[in-house]
C-alpha cells in the first residue's frame, strides 16, 4: 500500500454542487483543491437566471444543504434571489471564496495515465489528480428553431438571459413556452400593466402546490432550535420522494392522486374554451410537472391572451402563426428550455489512449452510477446521465453523488490506488438495469419531454430516492479499473 497523500482536486463550477463538493472536501480534511468558474460570481443557475417570477418549486427547507440550515427562508417555495443569497451566505460561512478562481473557463482536460492537465480558455494549464465537473444540468439555453428569429426588431431574449434594461410596462410582451419557466414568467408579468401574449405549443398539467410566507415566530423557533429545520427537511424529503418521485416510477396510487389533483386544478379555469386550450392530451407527470397556484389565475386575466395556433415564423413586428395572423409584440421572451443532454460539455476530455469524451458518448451520454464514465480516470460529475432530476431536490441528489465521489477520492488519499475509472461491464450492467425499469415510468407514456434522450431512453432515475442513496452509499472497487 502506498503512503497516504492529499490528491489535488479541481472542481469545475461554483454553483450549488461545486460549493457543496468544496465543503465536503474541507470536512474530510482535504486542503489541496480549487473551484474554478467561468463567471465572476458564485451561484450557477441561481446567478444566471433572473427572469421575473423566478423561484424554486421544491420546498425551501428541502432545497437546503443538510448541514447548512437556513432559518430565514421567507416563503415555503423560495424565490431565486433568496436562494442566491443563501448560497452567498454559505460561501461566507465556510470561507470558500479563497478557494474559488472566477472568470476561469475550462476548455478541456487531458489525462496522461497518472493525472489530468486541465486547459483553460485563456491558455493557462493546471495539473490535477481529480477533476469534478459540477456544471449543473440546465445551463445551455435552447433557442427555438423558428424561422425569422433574427428578423424581429423588438427586444428578444432567452429566459436564462433576461435583459432587465428592457422596459415592459405599457408594452406588448410575448412569451414563447409554457414549461416551469414560462409559467413563472407568465404568472408574474400578468400582474403588471402590460399586454401579455402567451404562445403555447403544448398545454402542461399544473399541480397546485401552495406557497405561504413564514412568520417571524417560525423563523425565531428555527434559529433557536436548528433540529426543527432538520425535521422539516426530512419531512419534505419524505413527502416529495413518496409523492412526486414515486408517481413517475410506476402506476400507483400516488400517480392517480397527482393526476386527480392536476385535473381538479384545471377546473379553476372557468371559460370552457380556454380550459380546452389548456387541457393536455397526455398523462400528468409525463412532462416535468409545473407547480403553480398562480398560472391559471394569471392566464384568465383580461390583459393576457393565450395563443395556441402553431407558430409559422417570426417577423419584424411580432409572431406570425400558421393561420396567417401577425401577433404584434414589442418584447419577445423565449422560455423555450435548455439542452438537458449536454451536461458539462462543450468541455472536452481526452484520455491517455487518445479517446475523447465525444467519441465515448457518440451514441449518447452514459455513466456508472450517474457520476463517472469508463475510460476517463479520476473524472467525476454531479447531475450526470440517469440522475434523479425533475421533481426531486437537485441539492439532495448532489449530496448523494458528492458523498460517493468523495469516497472515491478518499480511496486515492488512503493509498489504495492512484487512479480509478469505471469498468465498462459494470457500467453496461448499471445502464441495462436502468433501461429495464423504463417501460413502467410515466416518461414513456406519450409526450414530448426533455428527459428523453436521442436513443429513446429517458435520462432520469426510474427508482426511488432511497434506492439512489443505497446505490451510491459506497464505491465498490470491483466496478472500477484501478492503477497503483
Ligand atoms: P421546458 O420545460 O423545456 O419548456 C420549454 C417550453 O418551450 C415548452 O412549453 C415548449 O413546448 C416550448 N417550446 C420549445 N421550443 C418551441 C418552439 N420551437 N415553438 C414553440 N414552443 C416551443 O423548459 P423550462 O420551462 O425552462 O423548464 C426546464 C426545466 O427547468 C423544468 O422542467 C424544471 O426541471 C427546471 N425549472 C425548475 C423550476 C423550479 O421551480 N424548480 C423553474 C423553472 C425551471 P413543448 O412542450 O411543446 O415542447
Amino acid at each position: 500500500m502506498k503512503t497516504a497523500r492529499d490528491p489535488r482536486v479541481l472542481i469545475i463550477g461554483a454553483g450549488m454542487s461545486g460549493l457543496l463538493m468544496a465543503i465536503k472536501l474541507i470536512e474530510a480534511g482535504f486542503r489541496n483543491f480549487q473551484i474554478v468558474d467561468k463567471a465572476p460570481e458564485i451561484g450557477g443557475t441561481w446567478r444566471e437566471n433572473t427572469y421575473p417570477g423566478i423561484g424554486c418549486d421544491v420546498a425551501a427547507h428541502y432545497y437546503t444543504y443538510q448541514g447548512v440550515p437556513n432559518p430565514d427562508w421567507s416563503t415555503r417555495l423560495p424565490q431565486g434571489a433568496e436562494i442566491q443569497q443563501y448560497l452567498l451566505g454559505v460561501v461566507e460561512q465556510h470561507d470558500l471564496r479563497r478557494h474559488i478562481a472566477f472568470n476561469r473557463e475550462v476548455a478541456g482536460a487531458d489525462h496522461d495515465g497518472r493525472s489530468w492537465t486541465v486547459r483553460f480558455k485563456d491558455g493557462e494549464v493546471q495539473r490535477a489528480d481529480f477533476v469534478v465537473a459540477c456544471c449543473g444540468l440546465l445551463h445551455h439555453p435552447r433557442y427555438p428553431d423558428i424561422p425569422g428569429l433574427k428578423d424581429f426588431q423588438g427586444a428578444m431574449f432567452h429566459s436564462a438571459r433576461w435583459d432587465h434594461s428592457v422596459p415592459l410596462d405599457g408594452k406588448r410582451v410575448g412569451v414563447i413556452g409554457t414549461g416551469s419557466t414560462g409559467a413563472q414568467i407568465i404568472s408574474k408579468l400578468a400582474q403588471r400593466p402590460l399586454q401579455l401574449k402567451v404562445f403555447q405549443r403544448t398545454p402542461q398539467w399544473i399541480f397546485p402546490l401552495p406557497d405561504r410566507r413564514y412568520s417571524g415566530l417560525e423563523k425565531s423557533l428555527l434559529r433557536l432550535f436548528p433540529w426543527i429545520a432538520r425535521i422539516i427537511h426530512h419531512s419534505y424529503r419524505v413527502a416529495f420522494e413518496n409523492l412526486f418521485a414515486a408517481a413517475v416510477i410506476k402506476p400507483c396510487w400516488q400517480r392517480r392522486l397527482m393526476s386527480r389533483l392536476c385535473k381538479w386544478n384545471l377546473t379553476k379555469v372557468k371559460d370552457p374554451v380556454l380550459r380546452q386550450k389548456l387541457t393536455p392530451d397526455f398523462e400528468p407527470l409525463c412532462k416535468r410537472l409545473v407547480m403553480s397556484t398562480e398560472f391559471y389565475p394569471a392566464i384568465q386575466r383580461p390583459n393576457v391572451q393565450l395563443i395556441v395556433d402553431d407558430i409559422d415564423h417570426i417577423a419584424a413586428r411580432g409572431v406570425v402563426t400558421k393561420d396567417g395572423v401577425l401577433h404584434e409584440v414589442d418584447v419577445l421572451a423565449l422560455a423555450t428550455g435548455f439542452d438537458a443532454h449536454a451536461y458539462f460539455r462543450p468541455l472536452e476530455l481526452r484520455n491517455a489512449q487518445g479517446q475523447t469524451l465525444s467519441e465515448a458518448w457518440k451514441d449518447g451520454p452514459y455513466a456508472l452510477r450517474t457520476v463517472a464514465v469508463p475510460g476517463f480516470p479520476n473524472f467525476f460529475f454531479t447531475l450526470g446521465p440517469q440522475s434523479p432530476i425533475g421533481n426531486f431536490s437537485a441539492i439532495s441528489i448532489s449530496e448523494t453523488q458528492i458523498h460517493y465521489i468523495l469516497r472515491c477520492i478518499e480511496l486515492v488519499r488512503s493509498g489504495r490506488c492512484q487512479t480509478l475509472s469505471p469498468k465498462a461491464e459494470a457500467t453496461d450492467r448499471f445502464n441495462a438495469w436502468i433501461r429495464s425499469a423504463m417501460p413502467d415510468t410515466i416518461w414513456v407514456t406519450g409526450c414530448r419531454n426533455w428527459y428523453m434522450s436521442k436513443n429513446g431512453v429517458p435520462s432520469a432515475w426510474p427508482f426511488s430516492g432511497a434506492r439512489f442513496r443505497r446505490e451510491l452509499r459506497e464505491p465498490d472497487l470491483a466496478e472500477f479499473e484501478t492503477a497503483a
